[in-house]
């Protein structure tokens, strides 16, 4: 995956126009990352869990639950969990 720091991605990568609440998705990427630290995995295959997707969907899942890939080498992960 790709580090990035959670301001980097919120400011970069959230489209402001498209009615998401960049406070709001940075609290729960930051919350996911306190879980996965904590040890919870993916709720459907116990993986370790996808960070930012995580923190977007609402669900703690990895990224191929998530996405349904396997591949992973061209998206962003936040930098504290890599
Ligand atoms: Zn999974």
């Amino acid at each position: 995956m790709v580090p990035i720091s959670i301001d980097e991605f919120v400011n970069k990568k959230i489209d402001e126009k498209s009615n998401n609440n960049k406070k709001e998705i940075k609290k729960n990427i930051l919350a996911a990352a306190k879980r996965r630290k904590n040890g919870i995995g993916c709720m459907q295959c116990n993986q370790p869990i996808w960070v930012i997707g995580s923190g977007i969907v609402g669900s703690d899942m990895c990224f191929t639950c998530i996405t349904g890939e396997a591949d992973d080498s061209e998206d962003y992960e936040l930098d504290l969990v890599l």
